[in-house]
């Protein structure tokens, strides 16, 4: 008898309760099909990241001694799409039961649930024992609360997991949240902690990608590879940045700078989403730097709301409200994105710095996709369902699940408001406060209607304008409505015609 495990690209966690003993009866499968790779168009680092770490991981799986069986990209037998090929396997090992793991996307546990209907023998779906929270949970904490706050399940999660929490059930510090103390601009000092990423030579792997007509964008940096392909690498990075990157992750956390692109990020979504790394690790060895005193306590819980916080919440909102969610568009915005999101060719510094940095590295930290990126979209009125696509092609890290709702909802405010407090949206103002980009930019920051003046200025105000029988209600905005409101109309005009010329002609910012 075969019992046939399907592990999917993003499900390389070796703790796995799977693996915990050798069943001569069990075939692990990992297949790199056109299914996966073509659903949207992605960065090239992305399909040899994801490729790299699963061959990895069936290398590790086989010298464990368990049986493996690996369809590459390039093997003739593959037939590139997942049901066809466990098809083809379930006949040939004459397999008695297909079991895998729940997986994250909607479309993949779609497929599959259809597709185990089918099937003449048992199937199962387990856990991925991945995640502090169950698909349901966030639904089952808000119920049919209107808007769904990240700080409320926050709170709840930190009281439920015991973390960053004293033994009589309060805050340590008597606080929840540091995050007033996180919003600092890096003055240059203290410096980037170096990248101590492995690297790897990923050039055979590459070109049979390239062999196979897989499209992609971005560099593939095939021969100096940076991103962990095993826990093992995952770890090393762990620990560098805990003790590098972490101590002042709380200053500069919404910080940018062209001098150094990563600052104090940990860079590590990848490992996370691939669950090479548990977050309940990550989050544990964030305390214990904090515990130990090496850390200040706003460093540390910031990082730990990263993890424990947003990223379980928005994996909730994605469970509660897919399929429906990905068409949402609140604003009704229909516009194309503008060509230079494909290349960096802007003339707007902090875009062109932000968009060559992902093509280059795929990866952006996560102010320059929401208050970059994202606010300019937003303020655009791009086409919300093409900047999910943009998204989820560009980042390494993109993986439907988390991806969308903090596209959709953190960043375009398209779900009209479950999940963000307020649009994220600012003029130039905020991105000279919080980088060095309008030093070295050809538009000016100060100027809002001259032929020269940074197209966020009137694009902010514009979108306010249009918004504003929606918006003007929100406290959040209601300073912003305020100075609006004060504006003489001759300027609010002015404003209005020079928005009007911008969104004509994006392509040529
Ligand atoms: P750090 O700044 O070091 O943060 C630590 C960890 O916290 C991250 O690795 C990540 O696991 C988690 N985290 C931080 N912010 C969020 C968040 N808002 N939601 C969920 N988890 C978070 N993150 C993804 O993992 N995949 C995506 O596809 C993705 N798309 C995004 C799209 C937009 C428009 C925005 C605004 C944010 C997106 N994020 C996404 C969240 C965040 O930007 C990235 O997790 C972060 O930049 C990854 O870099 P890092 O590992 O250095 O993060
Ligand atoms: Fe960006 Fe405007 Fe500053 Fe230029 S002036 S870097 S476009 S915010």
């Amino acid at each position: 008898m075969t019992i046939l495990r399907l592990l999917l690209g993003d499900q390389l966690n070796p703790r796995h309760s799977w693996f915990e003993v050798v069943d001569p009866r069990v075939l692990h499968i990992l297949m790199e099909v056109r299914q996966e790779t073509d659903y949207v168009l992605h960065h090239a680092q992305k399909i040899l990241g994801i490729f790299a770490a699963m061959r990895d991981f069936a290398r590790q799986l086989r010298s464990s001694g368990h049986r493996v069986y690996y369809l590459a990209i390039d093997d003739p037998e593959n037939l590139h799409d997942i049901p066809a090929n466990l098809d083809r396997l379930i006949a040939h090992h004459r397999v008695a039961i297909l079991e895998y793991q729940a997986p994250d996307e909607w479309r993949l546990d779609q497929q599959l649930a259809d597709y185990v209907q089918t099937l003449a023998i048992p199937a199962r779906m387990v856990d991925s024992e991945h995640f502090l929270t169950q698909r349901d949970d966030a639904a089952g904490l808000f119920g049919a609360r209107k808007h769904w706050r990240m700080e409320t399940f926050y709170r709840h999660m930190r009281a439920a997991h015991s973390v960053l929490m004293e033994p009589n059930r309060q805050p340590v510090a008597g606080r929840w949240n540091f995050d007033t103390e996180n919003r600092k601009s890096w003055p240059g000092i203290p410096q980037e902690p170096s990248d101590r990423r492995p690297v790897h030579d990923h050039r055979i792997l590459w070109s049979a990608i390239a062999a196979a007509g897989i499209r992609s964008f971005g560099e593939p940096h095939a021969e100096d590879f940076r991103w962990p392909l095993n826990r093992d690498e995952a770890l090393q990075q762990l620990d560098a940045f805990v003790q590098f990157g972490l101590p002042h992750f709380g200053d500069y956390q919404d910080a940018m700078s062209v001098q150094a692109k990563r600052l104090f990020h940990s860079l590590l979504s990848f490992a996370l989403n691939v669950k090479m790394l548990s977050p309940r690790e990550v989050i544990a060895r964030a305390e214990s730097a904090w515990r130990a005193g090496n850390v200040p306590l706003a460093a540390a819980e910031g990082f730990i709301r990263q993890i424990l916080g947003w990223r379980e919440y928005v994996r909730g909102v994605y469970w509660a409200r897919m399929p429906a969610y990905a068409k949402s568009n609140a604003f009704a915005h229909h516009r194309d994105l503008p060509a230079w999101f494909w290349t960096g060719a802007t003339k707007m510094n902090c875009l062109h710095h932000a968009i060559t940095h992902s093509l280059e590295h795929a990866h952006a930290h996560h102010i320059q996709r929401l208050m970059l990126t994202g606010n300019f979209a937003l303020l655009a009125g791009l086409d919300p369902e093409q900047v999910h696509r943009w998204y989820l092609g560009i980042y390494i890290d993109a993986f439907e699940w988390v991806e969308l709702p903090n596209t959709l909802g953190m960043s375009q405010y398209a779900d009209g408001g479950l999940l963000a407090t307020k649009p994220y949206v600012s003029a130039a103002a905020y991105i000279h406060r919080m980088s060095d980009y309008c030093r070295g930019c050809q538009y000016r920051r100060d100027e809002q209607v001259s032929e020269n003046a940074c197209p966020f200025n009137a694009l902010y105000w514009d979108f306010l304008a249009r918004h504003r029988r929606t918006l003007a209600d929100n406290p959040r905005l209601a300073l912003a409505y305020r100075q609006l409101g004060r504006r003489p109309q001759a300027h609010l005009a002015a404003l209005r015609d020079r928005a009007a010329e911008l969104l004509n002609k994006l392509d040529e910012l």
